[in-house]
């Protein structure tokens, strides 16, 4: 075995591989760019070498960085991860040749499957099903046009050196094919620099089911069952589950033996995974073959309680498989959920940002959570906008999604927008829990799946003024507290406006002689109380009583205060920035504007010698996972400024003096 290897990639599946080889003994180097230096898998790896720019075509797509680092490292061999190098042929190849063990298959076995008309030809002659279609190489307009004839439409145009569902179109009648084929052949050409195609017949209502294949270089070939993972977006994975739904057994045995057999047509060795679409009768045909880990790899983990990570360095290093076909066993149900920084909304548009709140959910012996970020970091637009891949395995497929629902609706991100909204709303849905699987599941569901954030109600307003009553009412025992007198509706009543979209809504607060709160919301007066504590807030609503987290974030125009509470999420902007800032600044006092909280400055807008009106913004502060602004209390002039940017204060520090 070896004694230290090094990771080329980064993310969850870097920390993915540290974590097996840490509990194996073997060392471990990770490589990183310059957006990854504070990342998590270096952070978490024995080692960490810098290999160059955030784009990865500077750093995680250079071999030679990533060969030259594993020499300076002493690494004996380098796992890919997936997507990056690992179905790079000429980067395995360069692995041999520098000497270093190429954690994969050989790279005549990623070759012969790199190219989707390849791999298609190869499996026809081991008398693999294929869809039907044509994948010679011809590539005339004309032919392929009359061959898409032939075999009848809808067709789908495929890019041979495609993935990540780039250069594929949907073609409906012969009139559009024209047009169809330039579009993909352009994709083709501007993502894999190949604008070879192949023409195959596009299926309704199909599944995507696929095995998990493994071989040694003794000669052993296995199957580890499948993986449905037909829930999809854009042709692209979103939910995956092992087993699948409704699968007999006669049909797995028959599918992992025509995988087997795809994996020994090209002598592979290593993990490897054969896509198969399959119609709702359970005919299938070959896909694709991709010779790497996959995403969804942790499911099949689950069900079979194997490491599959463990089992690619046992091969890699000259091992055989721990088990034989035959010892291999399916254990319950297990579902894979990828929750990413993407807009449902907006197409599944990517998006980046600061996670500014991160609540996953806590593994235990039902939930995996693998991730590559912790709160705090950003999503980039330099790479794959996945926060975590979270895996539940429970007895059965039912108590599976159950539980999975339930998770999503306690997963808290804050500071870009996420699906988790989606996976919830898709694995509590009726006719997915019931067995309804196939890759057009979203489009044919989307106005149930979408519906779009609900209008805020009374508890949702009333949440949002107790968070900021729970702000101004700093706890009891804060010595700074007891100097400073200030304090939001110790007497008399306060008006809290929020905005919901477009429409506005006052509460009026009223402190009750009992000590309770009295809201005035739109329904009408509710009595409430309200505690912080560990994060969240402890929450008293009529007869009520719930927890909520609520976090607040100054954006470009406003605060936000996003909600999360009962399972959901709701965002509400704080109307008026001044009453945000008179209520932090009233820690002025004696001339000068304290620090309300512990905390860190993250922006000075002012120095010594400013003169500054009332309202003015002076400092941000960033305090309990949330931005503060802090603005003058009157119109004066700036006499010093006690702490620079990036400094620590602590609770009740004179920030800025007045004259
Ligand atoms: P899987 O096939 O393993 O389920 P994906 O198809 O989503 O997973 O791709 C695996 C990884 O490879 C992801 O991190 C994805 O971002 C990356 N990837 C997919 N397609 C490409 C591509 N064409 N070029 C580079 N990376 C890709
Ligand atoms: P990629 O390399 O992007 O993973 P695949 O060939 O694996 O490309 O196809 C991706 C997805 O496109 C599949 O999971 C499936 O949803 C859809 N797809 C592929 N081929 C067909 C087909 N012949 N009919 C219907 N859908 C298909
Ligand atoms: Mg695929």
């Amino acid at each position: 075995m070896f004694s230290k290897i090094l990771i080329a990639n980064r993310g969850e599946i870097a920390c993915r591989v540290i974590k097996t080889a840490r509990r194996m003994g073997i060392k471990t180097t990770a490589v990183y760019s310059d957006a990854d230096r504070g990342a998590r898998h270096v952070a978490m790896a024995d080692e960490a070498v810098h290999i160059g720019g955030s784009a990865a075509r500077e750093s995680y797509l250079v071999v030679d960085k990533i060969l030259d680092a594993a020499k300076r490292a002493g690494a004996q061999a380098i796992h890919p991860g997936y997507g990056f190098l690992s179905e790079n042929a000429g980067f395995a190849e360069a692995c041999g040749q520098a000497g270093v063990v190429f954690i994969g298959p050989p790279p005549a076995a990623i070759r012969a499957m790199g190219s989707k008309s390849e791999a298609k030809k190869i499996m026809e002659k081991a008398r693999v099903p294929l869809v039907p279609g044509y994948h010679g190489d011809d590539q005339s307009p004309e032919l392929l046009a009359k061959e898409a004839q032939r075999i009848g439409f809808p067709v789908l145009i495929k890019a041979s050196a495609g993935g990540g569902g780039k250069g594929m179109r949907v073609v409906e009648e012969a009139a559009k094919f024209g047009d169809a084929l330039a579009g993909a052949k352009r994709e083709a050409k501007a993502s894999f620099a190949d604008d070879h195609v192949l023409v195959e017949k596009y299926l309704t209502r199909p599944r995507h089911i696929e095995i998990q294949v493994f071989a040694d270089s003794h000669g052993n070939c296995l199957y580890l069952f499948e993986r449905d993972c037909s829930i999809q977006r854009r042709h692209q994975k979103v939910i995956e589950e092992a087993p699948a739904p409704n699968m007999d057994p006669a049909r797995r045995k028959q599918m992992g033996e025509a995988a087997v057999a795809a994996a020994k047509a090209i002598g592979y060795v290593g993990a490897g995974t054969v896509e198969f679409i399959a119609n709702q009768d359970g005919t299938f045909y070959f896909m694709e073959m991709n010779t790497r880990l996959q995403v969804e790899h942790p499911v099949t983990e689950m069900i079979t309680g194997q490491d599959l990570v463990e089992w690619q360095l046992v091969v890699a290093s000259g091992g055989k498989m721990p088990l034989t076909q035959d010892q291999l066993r399916i254990d319950g149900h297990a579902v894979e959920v990828r929750l990413y920084a993407e807009d449902p909304n907006r197409n599944f548009l990517p998006s980046t940002g600061t996670l500014v709140h991160l609540r996953l959910p806590t593994e235990g012996l039902h939930v995996r959570v693998d991730t590559g970020v912790r709160e705090g970091d950003t999503v980039t637009p330099y790479y794959d906008p996945m926060i975590a891949k979270v895996i539940v395995h429970d007895r059965d497929r039912t108590s599976t999604m159950r539980r999975m629902a339930a998770l999503m609706g306690e997963t808290e991100v804050v500071g870009v927008t996420t699906n988790a909204g989606l996976l919830k709303a898709l694995c509590s849905h009726p006719a997915f829990v019931g067995g309804e699987v196939d890759t057009g599941f979203i489009e044919r569901h989307r106005d149930e799946l979408f519906a779009k954030m609900g209008q805020a109600d009374d508890r949702a307003f009333a949440i949002a003024t107790l968070a900021r009553v729970a702000e101004s009412t700093p706890r009891s025992n804060d010595p700074w507290d007891q100097k400073n007198g200030f304090r939001l509706l110790e007497v008399g009543h306060d008006e809290v406006h929020w905005k919901d979209g477009e429409r506005e809504v006052a509460v009026i607060v009223r402190r009750l002689r009992s000590g309770m709160l009295e809201l005035g919301l739109p329904g009408g007066p509710v009595e409430a109380s309200v505690q912080r504590g560990d994060g969240r807030l402890a929450i008293r609503l009529g007869n009520d009583t719930f927890t909520a987290a609520v976090v607040r974030r100054q954006v470009a125009d406003g605060t936000d205060y996003t909600l999360f509470a009962d399972g959901g999420s709701q965002r509400l902007r704080l109307v008026d920035p001044l009453d945000v800032t008179q209520y932090e600044a009233v820690a002025a006092g004696e001339g000068s504007v304290r620090s309300p909280l512990p905390g860190k400055i993250i922006d000075l807008k002012v120095k010594a010698g400013d003169t500054v009106s009332r309202g003015q913004p002076l400092l941000v502060l960033e305090a309990m996972k949330m931005e503060h602004t802090l603005a003058a209390p009157a119109d004066g002039t700036v006499k010093s400024v006690r702490y620079g940017v990036g400094e620590q204060v602590p609770e009740g520090a004179e920030l800025v003096e007045f004259e």
